[in-house]
């Protein structure tokens, strides 16, 4: 229970363009709900395609116009700092309204916002690394390049993180001096929007952030296929990444594309048990087990397989569920009763399919629990990579469990997936560590470790988890076009023909 309304939630939120809160063309709004508790939070703007013309048009003004992209590297790095700034002076009414708006627990949200706020100050610094450079061409020639905003960008992000996501796409945008339609999931655009008033707050100037909320498969769609944008920045599910794809083909636009996962998480017989449980445990169950680098295929040596999964399970069993407020929950709930559905009935497939459900596999027992989208954290055994339970992705707090006898066998289990987004290796032995690493077919491998990402390091995927690669100084090169000029210097006038 809140003690006092969060300052930062309003009954009705507009859509963002050029600057100015609008309503949409049709003045229609849709609720979002608090996930824990299934109440009504707020009422957000339903764009039309209509409202997607007008903020199109408004970034593409604001990028012609050089408002942004021509200001000097280090006066766009000091108004990154400064929205840092103002999100940390913002930063418990930010973190409750995360927790309000997706049923995450206290924990997880502290972590994201701050990650949030950490990846402007990290393009804040960067932006002053944007530079050309020079080679060598022949007597009479000089050659350079400059780096250029790649223009007007959509940016389009999902539930589970919906801050963060949207953090890892404005932060590089908007250093390299681009112009942005923001589009939010439309379970949770509240921090979002929040943000974009942020940004204006700390002077970016109207026109080069823009958000439109509403329906993905509809506006989303109409900004992905839309003229008037050059890169589309998509976090989702890898079916809509390939509709993305298919859609921006048409225009050819720049496309980078973070999509879902089904990481394996190895277990070598030689590991520290209990760091190995804690961290296995932490993989699958944090943030609900709604994250794209959830380790959901969990691998276990058979030599240590009945200890490890008994110990496991106790720690599991010791996961609080509850208040996402209450600094001592650690899973929060589902986002939603379509999510809850689709959690459960792959619980059901799993039994289907010939595996066995050890621990959970339901809404939790309570009144607490009545309401709101609630499942129990859930360990399913006697599971086979072949499975359907082992090689879709879940999005819920459920692990699948399967035995591996050695390491070339693990090696081919763990790569058997159309995803490659992440995975984690646990053993004592270091050279196995990083022989093993450099066989899977992953963007990112944690070692002993189950955290997934800090600020500066890359993160995406391989195969069908997507392309392209954020949270790094290197991303700004997605945002960025390079322009190579070649000029004559000579003193004779220039005659190649000969003429
Ligand atoms: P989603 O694909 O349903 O929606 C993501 C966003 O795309 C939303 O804003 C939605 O409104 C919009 N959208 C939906 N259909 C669209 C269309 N046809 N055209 C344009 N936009 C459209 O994904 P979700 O359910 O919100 O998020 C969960 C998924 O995101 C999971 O698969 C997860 O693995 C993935 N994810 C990946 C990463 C990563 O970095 N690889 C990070 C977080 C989440």
């Amino acid at each position: 229970m809140l003690k006092e309304k969060n300052t930062l939630l309003q009954e009705k939120y507009p859509l963002l363009i050029n600057g100015e809160h609008v309503n949409s063309e049709t003045e229609q709004f849709f609720n979002v709900y608090n996930p824990a508790t299934g109440e009504k939070l707020a009422e957000v703007a339903k764009a039309t395609r209509a409202d997607v013309d007008r903020a199109v048009a408004s970034a593409r003004e604001a990028l012609e116009n050089g408002k942004w992209g021509r200001w000097p590297a280090s006066r766009r790095g000091q108004i990154l700092n400064k929205i840092a700034q103002l999100m940390r002076e913002r930063f418990d009414a930010i973190v409750e309204l995360e927790i309000l708006n997706s049923g995450k627990s206290l924990a997880a949200a502290k972590g994201q916002v701050m990650q949030a706020i950490e990846d402007f100050e990290l393009y804040a610094g960067a932006v002053t690394t944007i530079a050309g450079s020079t080679k060598p061409v022949p007597n009479g020639f000089l050659h350079y390049t400059t780096k250029e905003p790649v223009g007007v960008c959509a940016q389009i992000v999902p539930w589970n993180y919906p801050l963060m996501m949207a953090a890892w796409k404005v932060a590089p945008a908007l250093a390299a001096g681009c112009t942005i339609i923001l589009k939010p999931a439309s379970l949770t655009p509240l921090t979002a929007l929040v943000l974009a008033d942020l940004c204006e707050e700390a002077g970016v100037p109207a026109g080069v952030i823009n958000v439109i909320t509403g329906s993905g498969a509809d506006v989303g769609a109409y900004l992905v296929e839309h003229p008037g944008v050059d890169k589309v920045a998509f976090t989702g599910e890898t079916t809509t990444g390939k509709d993305i794809m298919a859609k921006a083909s048409d225009t050819l636009k720049r496309v980078t594309l973070e999509l879902g996962g089904k990481s394996p998480n190895i277990v070598f017989p030689d590991v520290d048990l209990e760091a190995a449980v804690n961290g296995s445990v932490f993989g699958i169950y944090y943030n609900t087990g709604q994250s794209c680098e959830a380790r959901s295929r969990l691998f276990v040596h058979e030599d240590i397989y009945d200890e490890f999964l008994e110990l496991f399970v106790e720690k599991t069993k010791k996961l609080k569920l509850g208040d996402p407020l209450q600094k001592d929950t650690h899973v929060g709930a589902l986002i939603s009763q379509s999510q809850w559905d689709t959690v459960d009935s792959y619980v059901q497939l799993a039994k289907e399919e010939g595996a066995k459900v050890l621990y959970g596999g339901k809404r939790p027992e309570g009144a607490n629990f009545e309401q709101g989208h609630w499942y129990e954290p859930t360990v399913i055994v006697d599971v086979t990579n072949n499975m359907r339970v082992a090689q879709e992705e879940i999005f819920g707090p459920v692990v699948v469990v399967i035995k591996f006898k050695d390491e070339k066998e693990v090696i081919q289990l763990a790569n058997d997936s159309i995803y490659g987004l992440a995975a984690a290796v646990w053993t004592q032995d270091f050279a196995r560590a990083h022989r093993v690493t450099s066989q899977l077919k992953a963007g990112i491998v944690m070692i002993n470790n189950p955290i997934s990402a800090f600020p500066g390091l890359p993160f995406g995927g391989y195969k069908q988890s997507g392309f392209g690669r954020e949270l790094a100084i290197e991303s700004l090169d997605l945002y960025m076009e390079t322009k190579s000029v070649i000029s004559y210097v000579g003193q004779k006038p220039i005659n190649p023909f000969g003429i």
